[in-house]
Formats: C-alpha cells, structure tokens, sequence
C-alpha cells in the first residue's frame, strides 16, 4: 500500500493519510498539460468511433467520434487523461478542431461507398472552452466545406453548463449552426442543472442520458423512473434521445420497453479505429 501517515502540523494529535502515488500523479498531469500543443502539431491525436444505433432493430445510425492520444511513451491515452489539461491551457482548441475535420473528412468517405449511404451523422463532442473560442462557428463551415460534408451529417455534442452560461452569445452561436442544419445534442443529460423551462426554449435538438442513468435501471425503480421521465420529457419537447451506456441485453430491452428510440453502448461496439468501421459498416449496417 502506498499510503502512509504524516502527522497533521495543527500540534493535535490527529492525523491525515497522504498517498505517496499522489505526487507522481501531479508531475505526471503537468508533464502531459506542457506537452499538449506541441502533440497536436505532431499529430499524435486520433479519433475513435463508437456506433450509435436505432435500438428498435439495433441498426448503426451514427458514429460518435471520441478523441485518443498517441503518446509517444505513454501509449495509448484516453480523453479523461487530458481533455481537462488541454482546457486549461486552451490546446483543446487545436486538439477539438483536428478532430472536427478528421471526423468530418473520414465520415464523407464513408458516406461515399455503398455500405456507407444508411449513416445519417456523425456525433462529435466540443468543449465549453473550444466553442467559446472567437471563430469556432467559422471553423465549423470550414471544416464541413474542406471535407464536402453535408451540415445535416454533424452533430455537435455540447453539455448544459455551455447553454447556461453565457446563453446569449452561445444561443446565437446555436442558432446559427442549427439553421445551416447542423444539430446541437445535450451531453451528459441529467448531470447538470437545465430548469425545465429553460430546457424549452433551448436550441437544442437531441438530448443524450447519462450512462451514470443507465447503469442502475435494471435495480433501482427510482431509476427507471427517471429514465422514462427523460424520454417523455424529450419526447414532449420533440427532441431526439439517445440512452449512452448500454452494456446488456437488458438495458437495451428495458430501453426499448421505456420508448427510448436511440442508444449507444459496449452492447452494441466500442469505439473502432476506422479501419474496423469500414468492417462493421459492410456487415451491419441497414440490415
Ligand atoms: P462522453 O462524450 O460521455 O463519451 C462516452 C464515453 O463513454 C466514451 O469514453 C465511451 O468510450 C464510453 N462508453 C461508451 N459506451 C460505453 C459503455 O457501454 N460502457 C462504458 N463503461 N463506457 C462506455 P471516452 O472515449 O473515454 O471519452 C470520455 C469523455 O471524453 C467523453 O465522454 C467526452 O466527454 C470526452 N471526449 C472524448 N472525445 C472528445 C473530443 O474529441 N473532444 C472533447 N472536447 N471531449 C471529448
Ligand atoms: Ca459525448
Ligand atoms: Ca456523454
Ligand atoms: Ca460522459
């Protein structure tokens, strides 16, 4: 065990635990945050896509696009070891513009082959901190002219603390991209703290349950409850859901059961270099 006891400098006789890994874990985070323009000029970043499905016949409708790191040392790293750092020292800018392109380039070819045509979007997760920089809007035409994408192909994951804040200059942000055609998803729904009547007039098009949601309603009723009040919610409001998270057969039957006409999942595929996609869109899509 790693942990030891040092003595609280208060002269009482209590004591506090300190975790020696801790330390390592500090110089670790600041190594990564100081490396993390200078990767993504390298182009040490790569975009995973997971498959999101229609959950009444689980046919692939969309892919979300999720971001790695080719650690030259390090290995393969996941967002939740550097999407925090890289908004702090704003390289989520250039890191969330590679993968807006990438995604955009790589999700036309895909649209282009035979196997391809049945995918309606891809799904790609902007930062508060990317879509608050001047000229995001911009760099989204951009991206979609450059990759000769269809703005009805972009989904754009945002979380509620971005539509809360600064609503004014944000909505007029959204509004713009929704009437090029691009749609606007609530990430992470239910963690945060949207009113329901603010949830209304949000231009918003698509709401995604948190998995945190998803995990219990196989044993917790209260849970369950709230999932279908979600989906009732969305559907009210004629907005889109998607169920994140799905891992048994059992989550996506009760899903199903609820209404819950969209979902994602390691039930259904995790994210796939592109290479397996191509794979998986020959085999499974529009089946
Ligand atoms: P998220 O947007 O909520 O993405 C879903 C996360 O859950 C992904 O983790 C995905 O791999 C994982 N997941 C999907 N299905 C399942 C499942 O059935 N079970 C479990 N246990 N996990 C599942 P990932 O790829 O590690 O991404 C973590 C978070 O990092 C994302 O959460 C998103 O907030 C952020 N992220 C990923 N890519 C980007 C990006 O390009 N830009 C920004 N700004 N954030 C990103
Ligand atoms: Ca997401
Ligand atoms: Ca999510
Ligand atoms: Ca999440």
């Amino acid at each position: 065990d790693l942990a030891m006891y040092v003595a609280k400098g208060d002269g009482k006789n209590s004591w506090r635990r300190y975790r020696t890994d801790v330390h390592s874990g500090v110089v670790e985070r600041l190594e990564l945050r100081a490396s993390l323009h200078e990767a993504a000029a390298a182009g040490q970043f790569v975009v995973r896509y997971q498959p999101m499905v229609e959950l009444d016949g689980a046919h692939v409708v969309g892919l979300e696009a999720l971001v790695r790191w080719e650690h030259p040392v390090r290995g393969l790293l996941g967002p939740d070891q550097f999407i925090d750092l890289a908004e702090e020292n704003g390289a989520i800018v250039a890191i969330g513009n590679f993968v807006l392109r990438e995604a955009l380039r790589t999700f036309s070819a895909w649209r282009g082959t035979a196997a391809g045509q049945a995918l309606r979007y891809v799904s790609i997760n902007v930062s508060a901190r990317q879509f608050r920089t001047p000229g995001f809007v911009d760099q989204v035409r951009d991206a979609l002219a450059a990759a000769g994408a269809r703005p009805e192909w972009l989904v754009l994951e945002i979380t509620e603390s971005l539509v809360l804040r600064d609503a004014e200059k944000v909505w007029a942000d959204l509004r713009e991209l929704r009437s090029w055609g691009v749609r606007i998803a609530i990430d992470d729904f239910g963690t945060g703290y949207s009113s329901l009547s603010y949830l209304r007039q949000m231009p918003v098009d698509i709401l995604k349950i948190d998995k945190s949601f998803i995990d219990d309603i196989l044993h917790s009723a209260e849970q369950l409850a709230l999932v279908e009040a979600i989906v009732h919610l969305a559907r009210t409001l004629k907005l889109a859901v998607v169920a994140e998270g799905i891992e048994y057969q059992e989550h996506h039957d009760v899903l199903l059961r609820l209404g819950c006409p969209y979902g994602q999942g390691y039930l259904f595929g995790r994210p796939l270099p592109p290479a397996e996609v191509s794979v998986l869109l020959a085999t499974a899509v529009g089946v």
